[in-house]
C-alpha cells in the first residue's frame, strides 16, 4: 500500500459545526453562562425525546451515577450489582457512596449484564442495580424489573442516547437513567450528563444533590422576587451543575441525535454485510425489540480461527491508520477492583473474554464511504 492511498480514521471525532459556534454566543452574550436558561432548555428537550418527566442536567455520567444512586436510597454498606465489563465509573460511582459493588458477569454476545447470574449475587444488602446499555444496545431492564421488583434500577445510558427496548426509550426503563455527552458518545457537550427520571420526589432530590444541597436554583433565585435571600439547605449536596455554555451546545446535538444514529445505523448494517464473510470475525447482534444507538461498533475476535491475535490485528490495523480499541475493560481485572474484591480473571469468564477479544472499529458520523470500505478492505486482507 502506499502512502497516498493510506487513510486516517480515528475512532471516533464528534460531529460540529457551525451551528454549535453561534449557539455558544447567546450566553456568552447574557453573561449567564452557568446552569441557567440553556440547561433548561437541553433539559425540557432531552425529557420529551426520552419520554420521562424529569431531565436533569449535570457535569458528566459519572456524576449523574452518583446521584442516581444517593437518590435511590443507597446507603454505605448497602450493595449495588454492576457488570463486570463496563467503564470503571459505573463501579466508582457504588463506591463514592461507600457502598459495595458486586460485579455480575456479562454475556459476550451482547456485552451486557448476563440475567441468569442476577439471582445469585443478591443479598439482604443488595439495594439496586446498574444496568449498562454497553455501546448503545439496552440492557434488558424488562427482564430485570419483572424478576428482581426489589430492586431499584440506575440505568447506566451513558452510551444510549436515543437507544430504545420493546419501543421504550433508554432512561425511561429503570428508576433513574444516566447519559454521558463525553466526545465519544454520539452527541457531545465537551463533558457533559443528564439524569431522567419519571418520580417526581427523586427529581426534587436530584436538583438539590447537584447544586450544593440547595433548596432553589441560582436562576430561580436571581429571578426571584427576592434574589438577596439565601435558599435554605437542607442536603449535603454537590456542584455537579453542567454550564450554560454546555447545555447551548447540548441543545443543537440533541437536535442532531435522530439523524446521526439514522447515519450510524446505516453504516452499522453495511459493516455487518461486509464482514459477514469473516468466520474469525463476529458482528454486534441486534435483537428483536432493540433500537440500537451505536454509539460504537464493537466486533469480537474469535482467535481460534483468525489468522493473528487481536492485539496483533489492531496492531495491523493502526499501521494502516485505522484506530481501533478494545470494546472497554474488564473491572474485575483492574488493579483497583481486584484488590478491593478480591477477584481473579477467571471468576468472570464473560467479562474477560469480552475485554480481551472484543474490538471497536471506527463508526462515526464524519466518516465516509471510502472510509468503511478501506476498512472492510484492510479486515479482509488479513487473510493474507
Ligand atoms: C462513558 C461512560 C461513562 C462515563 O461517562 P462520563 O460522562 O465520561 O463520566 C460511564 N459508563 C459508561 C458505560 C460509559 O461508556
Amino acid at each position: 500500500m502506499n502512502d497516498n492511498q493510506k487513510r486516517n480514521i480515528p475512532i471516533s471525532i464528534p460531529s460540529m459545526g457551525i451551528e454549535e459556534w453561534e449557539a455558544l454566543k447567546a450566553p456568552i452574550e447574557s453573561g449567564w453562562i452557568t446552569q441557567g436558561p440553556k440547561v433548561k432548555e437541553f433539559e425540557t428537550l432531552f425529557a420529551k425525546r426520552h419520554q420521562v418527566k424529569h431531565a436533569l442536567a449535570v457535569s458528566n455520567c459519572t456524576t449523574a451515577l452518583h446521584l442516581a444512586l444517593l437518590a435511590c436510597g443507597v446507603q454505605p454498606g448497602d450493595e449495588v450489582l454492576v457488570p463486570a465489563f463496563t467503564w470503571v465509573s459505573t463501579a466508582n460511582a457504588v463506591v463514592y457512596c461507600n457502598a459495595k459493588p458486586v460485579l455480575v458477569d456479562v454475556d459476550p454476545l451482547t456485552f451486557n449484564i448476563k440475567l441468569d447470574e442476577i439471582a445469585a449475587k443478591i443479598t439482604s444488602k443488595t439495594k439496586a442495580i446498574i444496568p449498562v446499555h454497553l455501546f448503545g444496545l439496552c440492557a434488558d431492564i424488562d427482564y430485570i424489573k419483572k424478576y428482581f421488583p426489589q430492586l431499584k434500577i440506575v440505568e447506566d445510558g451513558a452510551c444510549a442516547a436515543g437507544s430504545a427496548l420493546n419501543g421504550k426509550p433508554a432512561g425511561s426503563l429503570g428508576d433513574v437513567g444516566c447519559f454521558s455527552f463525553h466526545p465519544r458518545k454520539s452527541v457531545t457537550t465537551g463533558e457533559g450528563g443528564m439524569l431522567t427520571t419519571n418520580d417526581d420526589a427523586i427529581a426534587a432530590h436530584l436538583d438539590r444533590l447537584r447544586n450544593h444541597g440547595a433548596s432553589i436554583s441560582e436562576e430561580q433565585r436571581h429571578h426571584g422576587p427576592k434574589p438577596y435571600i439565601l435558599p435554605a439547605f437542607e442536603d449535603v449536596g454537590y456542584n455537579y451543575r453542567m454550564t450554560d455554555l454546555q447545555g447551548a451546545l447540548g441543545v443543537v446535538q440533541l437536535g442532531k441525535l435522530d439523524q446521526f444514529i439514522a447515519e450510524r445505523n446505516e453504516w452499522a448494517a453495511y459493516y455487518t454485510n461486509k464482514l459477514s464473510d469473516l468466520p474469525w470475525l463476529r458482528t454486534p447482534l441486534v435483537a428483536e425489540g432493540y433500537a440500537h444507538g451505536w454509539q460504537s461498533y464493537v466486533t469480537f475476535i474469535d482467535e481460534s480461527k483468525a489468522p493473528m491475535k487481536r492485539n496483533d490485528i489492531m496492531e495491523f490495523l493502526q499501521q494502516r491508520g485505522i484506530a481501533t480499541r478494545p470494546g472497554t475493560h474488564a473491572v474485575h481485572m483492574l488493579g483497583v477492583y481486584a484488590n478491593m474484591l478480591n477477584v481473579k480473571p477467571n471468576d468472570f469468564p464473560g467479562a474477560f473474554a469480552c475485554d480481551q477479544y472484543s474490538m471497536s472499529i471506527p463508526l462515526h458520523n464524519k466518516m465516509v464511504k471510502a472510509d468503511y470500505d478501506y476498512i472492510i478492505d484492510a479486515l479482509h486482507s488479513l487473510n493474507g
